[in-house]
């Protein structure tokens, strides 16, 4: 069986190849952790964001939408912490000269204790077979009753030093564990050092006093900075939501992983103001919410847990991930943060504009307190395409690459295929094209054998193939071919409309999520 590495490897292939994803600037060798979307890739990634805004502003009628500058007030980030506090702690290897985020060797290190704990419990699993109870096995064996207490001691340890930017513990942990350089293999660590992530550029001629200004590495502060704009234009009422999707900057130290770490990448995020006190509430609701839109796509429950944070960031008192089963472990997709009133506190002390709410249910005027849901399109993007991507051996022999992925999000839903290119068959399967285009992305091929286009469609996830052949003159039927059974059925012109819509509408998801 392929390992999990060679299959990401063969999924960024195959996200070039059939144009999803491209390297920025290819032809210039490209730019580290920078990437362009291709002809596929943009409708993908449009669908999910599609999904997402319609979730927020369609489903929610307190929930409206803004698009915010990139460019904000310098101020804006002494105000929210970023130009003080947004750094990730840095190591680097002497020997390799690799940098690494000490938070990350660590969290890895964890993670192996948790991996080493999974495999005693699966043989354990094994050899007791039906009565194995694992809590039990736990509890009771020796070592993973060792590996259970290092687990918790360095968790414990981590955690200190992490909230109490320790940078020299975090190096000492490192030590201590004796974690090794991947590429080195070797311990000749540095010290740990803080690195700001913001990019900075100039804005305004250098004549008359340029400002520093920097590329936003969040959108949030784009929404807080609208508040008042917001709720006094649309006589928002507390509870409501500001939602917004646009790009965000971050020189991110270990950019890998393809579009998991990007340098330049997309956020959809959604700030939730509330009365003070009712916070945790509303955080519980939009834990639960985001969760129920991750799983109504199919892509498997399983795939999907909640990872409470240690490290809470200077301005949450709560906050938990929603974490992917990606080809490289379980990662955060989605961040849930309860902000507190922090955000709007700054920037009222930074401006001296009073920013508040007036409640009249209350009486009373208060700052409000904000939930935050934050996902990144790209990270999305990647766990949509590694959950689709499949590779499976068929009964003639031959093989095939089929991306199953949900068909609301699928770039092409459906591709009209003439069997032949004659006898009025590409007018027939024109005709059929036009009357879906306007509801349904449509392709269009007449090239190679049905097999061939087959394959061509499967490669890049469209649903529904619809060959039109010569019985089709006469009886107005045509061959609908399923992707992922790949199952044919003959069926009327007149039903193919249903037939698609069934499965690519995504009135059905937000249904199922509404539920
Ligand atoms: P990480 O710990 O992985 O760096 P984070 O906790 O800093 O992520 P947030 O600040 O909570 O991330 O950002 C919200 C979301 O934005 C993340 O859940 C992720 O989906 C996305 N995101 C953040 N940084 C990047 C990046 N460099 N490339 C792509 N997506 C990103």
């Amino acid at each position: 069986m392929a390992s999990q590495e060679d299959v990401f490897k063969k999924l960024v292939a195959h996200c070039k190849e059939y144009g999803f994803v491209f390297p920025s600037s290819e032809i210039y060798d490209g730019l580290g952790a920078v990437y362009d979307y291709g002809q596929n890739g943009v409708e993908l990634k449009n669908n999910i964001k599609k999904y997402w805004w319609d979730s927020m502003t369609l489903l929610h009628e307190n929930i409206v939408g803004i698009d915010a500058a990139i460019f904000m007030h310098p101020t804006t980030w002494k105000a929210s912490g970023h130009v003080d506090a947004f750094n990730d702690p840095l190591i680097d290897n002497r020997d390799s000269k690799k940098r690494y985020r000490a938070d990350v060797l660590i969290e890895d290190q964890l993670a192996k204790y948790d991996e080493k704990i999974d495999k005693e419990c699966e043989k354990a699993a094994k050899r007791f077979g039906e009565s194995f109870d694992k809590d039990m096995f736990c509890q009771t064996n020796a070592r993973v009753q060792e590996y259970i207490t290092k687990r918790n001691a360095l968790h414990e340890r981590f955690a200190k030093a992490i909230n109490d930017n320790d940078l020299e513990t975090l190096k000492q942990i490192i030590l201590d564990e004796g974690i090794v350089c991947p590429i080195s293999g070797t311990k000749n660590w540095t010290d740990v050092r803080q690195f700001n992530l913001m990019f900075s550029t100039e804005m305004g001629s250098t004549a008359d006093g340029a400002m520093k200004i920097y590329l936003r590495p969040e959108t949030a502060q784009g929404i807080f900075v609208n508040y008042l704009n917001v709720q006094k234009t649309g006589r928002m009422k507390i509870p409501f939501g500001i939602a917004q999707i646009g790009k965000a900057f971050r020189n991110e130290i270990v950019a890998r992983q393809f579009v998991f770490r990007m340098r330049e990448f997309e956020q959809m995020e959604m700030q939730f103001f509330v009365r003070p006190g009712e916070e945790m509430k509303w955080f519980a609701h939009w834990k639960e919410f985001r969760l129920k839109w991750h799983k109504a796509l199919g892509l498997g429950d399983h795939k999907y847990r909640y990872h409470d944070h240690d490290k809470l960031a200077h301005y949450a008192n709560a906050a938990t991930d929603i974490e992917f089963e990606m080809p490289f472990g379980f990662k955060e997709v989605e961040g849930i943060h309860s902000r507190t009133n922090f955000d709007l506190s700054q920037h009222a002390q930074y401006s001296g504009k009073k920013i508040e709410y007036f409640d009249p249910e209350m009486n009373q005027s208060y700052t409000p307190y904000v939930i935050e849901t934050s996902i990144g399109v790209d990270r999305m993007f990647l766990s949509i395409m590694s959950a689709a991507y499949c590779e499976e051996k068929l009964d003639n022999g031959e093989s095939r690459v089929v991306l199953k992925l949900p068909a609301v999000l699928a770039p092409v839903k459906v591709c009209v295929m003439p069997l032949v290119k004659k006898d009025g068959l590409p007018e027939k399967a024109r005709q059929i094209m036009d009357s879906l285009k306007f509801e349904f992305h449509c392709a269009y091929d007449e090239k190679d054998s049905i097999g061939k286009r087959y394959r061509r469609q499967d490669a890049i996830g469209t649903p529904f193939c619809i060959t039109i052949d010569h019985q089709t003159l006469e009886d107005d039927c045509v061959t609908i071919r399923y992707r992922d059974t790949m199952q044919q059925e003959r069926i009327k012109i007149s039903d193919l409309h249903d037939i698609v819509d069934k499965q690519v509408n995504m009135k059905n998801l937000f249904r199922k999520i509404m539920e």
